[in-house]
């Protein structure tokens, strides 16, 4: 395994990391360690040359640093990808090899489950490093982040409905869920428990019908979600959604999801807001995971009531969020920015 530096500006420290036994080729990006040792998931997906797998770390990484100071943990932020297809590529030598990378860092970075990844795997990884969590057993182990993930989004749906459309509960309101994976299936269940139609879409046909099935959702195909007549949309699958080609698209008036990096620019959060759609921080709404994953590295003793006054705090944070973001006239994300460079600041005071 070679695990190589590379210049990033922002960012306190990016590797290169490969393994050409075990075909292993991938980056660990550290953006920021004030707030604490950095902290966030290790992805596998299929990437269309290695620029786009580093450029999606460093976004990713950097999202961690905002997502862990909004979720007001003592964590930093820091991002791993492994390029391939988790389905047919994912083997046991390149979760070692990975693992031993991370090892490399001797704390620096943790990591866990993003997409493409399980507790199992996080097992793997364990045989390598102490630095991950997300395990399914052991002391402190929290498992799959995604439920959690999913309650804090579905929380913040529900505030940011009370704001822009007046509602205390979803009843009767129609909602679309882009990607039916671990998080998006989740919230589709909790949407649905509180009394909202689904309209879904899926790259996997299996889960759309999985959805027909259990909940009575629509299906809409994939380029057709924008555009549907729902209420609200949540982007629960890949990043950089909200653009300038489906921005115009949208019908909903509130946006909501657990996907990292949802705006494309920041552009496009000007853009949602002169369409009149109140759209929640990404990195706000979808901290439940990384919250459920502090309490295994942070080792707290009654996990459950730690989590549950986190994402307390958390809805309270977009609440305040919202809030001032209707007083101010300025966007929500703007909001969520300034009240991150004041944790930051304080930390570093
Ligand atoms: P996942 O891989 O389990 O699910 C993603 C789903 O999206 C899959 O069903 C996939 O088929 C589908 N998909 C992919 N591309 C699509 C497209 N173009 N259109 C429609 N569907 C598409 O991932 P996940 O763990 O559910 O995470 C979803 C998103 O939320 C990711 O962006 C992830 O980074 C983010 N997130 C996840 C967590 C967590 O706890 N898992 C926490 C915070 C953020």
């Amino acid at each position: 395994m070679r695990i190589t530096a590379i210049d990033a500006e922002e960012h306190e420290e990016v590797y290169r990391v490969e393994d050409a036994e075990a075909g292993l080729k991938g980056f660990i990006a550290v953006h920021s360690t004030r707030l604490g040792p950095a902290a966030g998931g290790l992805r596998m997906r299929v990437y269309r040359c290695d620029d786009e797998a580093l450029r999606d770390v460093l976004n990713l990484s950097r999202g961690m640093t905002f997502k862990n100071a909004a979720a007001d943990l003592p964590l930093g932020g820091g991002k791993a990808v492994i390029i391939g297809d988790p389905s047919h590529d994912k083997t046991p030598a390149i979760l070692r090899a990975m693992g031993r990378a991370i090892g490399q860092l001797e704390g620096r970075y943790w990591t866990a489950e993003d997409m493409g990844m399980t507790p199992d795997d996080m097992a793997v990884i364990a045989a390598e490093t102490p630095f991950v969590a997300g395990l399914a057993g052991g002391d402190f182990a929290s498992g799959d982040p995604s439920p959690v993930t999913a309650l804090g989004v579905f929380n913040a749906v529900r505030r940011a409905t009370r704001h822009r459309l007046g509602y205390d509960s979803l009843y009767g309101l129609t909602v679309s869920v882009q990607g039916l994976g671990n998080v998006g299936r989740h919230l589709a269940q909790l949407v649905h428990g509180d009394g909202a139609h689904l309209v879904v879409t899926d790259i996997d046909p299996a889960r759309v019908a999985a959805a027909i099935a259990e909940w009575g959702a629509e299906a809409a195909a994939e380029d057709d979600i924008y555009k549907t007549g729902a209420d609200i949309f949540a982007p629960c699958a890949i990043g950089g959604v909200l653009n300038a080609e489906t921005i115009p698209q949208l019908r909903a008036r509130v946006v909501v999801g657990a996907a990292n990096n949802q705006l494309a620019t920041p552009a496009d959060g000007d853009r949602m807001a002169q369409r009149g759609i109140l759209y929640a921080p990404d990195f706000v709404a979808n901290g439940g995971g990384i919250i459920n994953v502090a309490a295994e590295i942070l080792k707290v003793a009654d996990r459950p009531s730690w989590v549950a006054s986190k994402l307390t705090a958390l809805d309270a944070t977009m609440e305040a969020i919202l809030v001032a973001a209707r007083t101010e006239g300025v966007s929500p994300n703007a909001v969520a920015e300034r009240i991150v460079a004041e944790r930051m600041s304080r930390a570093a005071a």
